[in-house]
């Protein structure tokens, strides 16, 4: 056995065993006499049959002698019994002490391994109520740590596909350039830049992602009519809008009341609705801003009459780096990630962002919720 909390509890035991054996000893001392003589007496002092004979016959010698004779016999026969239930006690001590530090022990070794790196680990509990709930709970952190593990490859996997397409483009014109294939022109030079922005872009986008899904975004949240939001959003997108033909509409209810968000993480996610809208609706396309206010939130709807977007890619926009055509998004210079941090910036404000399609060639609206101020 080893020490720590097993040995304590074996010794505990021990102690609580030894302080009964005391206990009985003490009372038998001081009881067994008393009932031995009261016993006798009440024998003896029946004057009849038996009593009454012994009575007679009884020395005083020979009542020492009984008396000596029944004490031998009462301690020889207790100290027996206590011998069989101090071993069984001590027996019974070491497995229960065992049962409950096993389980114990278990949960540090499991907990070693996962500090080491090995999140597959989950451990089997069949003890105490307490013990088993302590397994769960570290299967669950083991189960957490796996899924960040697993989220992190695949984001340092996404990272470096999508540095990649930049930096290979970038490279194949440099290298065309130092041999002489390509010509030097401002239309290289100008290729060249465009890839760079688009990794600057990309470089800026995963600080933000990183700062949402950290929530380190950093919130001032305040009564504000949402129309300021909007205003913030068209405002930096009105001139793209003219120059692609697709008109862009905001109708706002009067009446709406107003939302309690940080106006400008809110204009950021209309920006990247809007932009998003326009690059997905072709000339002459339509795109709209319209909420409205129900229970104890107001919904934002940006609607498009664009390409729209099939089903089955729905419930997907939202994650990092999705794409419902990759090669064509890509060259269009969107980042992947605009949509995952429109949706950690809503869900810091406690709302909801989902997008809606009847299909391909139907356009799309995306909305989202906020919470309306307490008045
Ligand atoms: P990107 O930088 O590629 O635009 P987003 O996260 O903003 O990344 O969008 C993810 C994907 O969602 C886009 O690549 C596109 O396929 C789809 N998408 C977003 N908005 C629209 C829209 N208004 N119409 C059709 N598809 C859209």
């Amino acid at each position: 056995m080893r020490g720590g909390l097993q040995l304590r509890l074996f010794v505990s035991y021990l102690a609580v065993i030894g302080t009964a054996v005391a206990a009985l000893w003490l009372v038998l001392q001081w009881t067994a006499p008393v009932a031995f003589e009261y016993h006798m007496g009440a024998m003896m002092g029946a004057g009849r049959g038996m009593g009454r004979m012994m009575a007679a016959v009884m020395t005083d010698a020979m009542n020492e002698a009984l008396r000596e004779l029944f004490f031998r016999g009462l301690r020889s026969a207790l100290g027996w019994a206590v011998l069989a239930a101090v071993l069984t006690a001590v027996g019974l001590a070491y497995v229960v002490s065992r049962r409950i530090t096993s389980p114990i022990r278990a949960v540090v070794a499991g907990t070693r391994r996962v500090a080491q790196g090995r999140y597959d680990q989950r451990i089997q509990v069949n003890g105490p109520e307490e013990l088993a709930e302590l397994a769960k709970g570290f299967n669950q952190m083991a189960e957490a740590l796996a899924a960040a593990e697993s989220r992190r490859l695949a984001l340092i996997g996404d990272v470096a596909h999508e540095l990649k397409t930049p930096l290979t483009t970038i490279e194949g014109y440099m290298e065309g350039l130092l041999d002489g294939v390509t010509e030097p022109s401002s239309q290289t030079y100008a290729l060249v830049a465009r890839e760079a922005s688009r990794l600057r872009r990309l470089v800026e986008d995963l600080e933000e992602l990183s700062r949402a899904e950290g929530g380190r975004l950093s919130l001032e949240p305040r009564p504000v009519p949402l129309a300021g939001a909007v205003k913030a959003a068209t405002a930096r997108l009105e001139s793209q809008y003219q120059a692609k033909e697709v008109s862009l509409a905001v109708n706002l209810p009067r009446d709406l009341p107003r939302v309690w968000a940080d106006e400008d993480r809110i204009a950021q996610v209309l920006t990247n609705l809007l932009g998003n809208a326009l690059q997905y609706t072709p000339a002459g396309g339509r795109v709209s801003v319209t909420a409205t206010h129900a229970g104890g939130h107001v919904e934002v709807a940006v609607s498009d009459t664009g390409e729209g977007i099939a089903a089955e890619h729905l419930p997907h926009l939202f994650e990092r780096f999705y794409r419902v055509d990759k090669s064509r998004a890509r060259a269009s210079g969107g980042s992947g990630v605009g949509l995952t941090i429109a949706r950690s910036l809503v869900e810091a404000h406690g709302g909801r962002i989902w997008a809606e399609s009847a299909g391909p060639g139907q356009g799309s609206t995306f909305r989202f919720t906020l919470p309306t101020a307490r008045p």
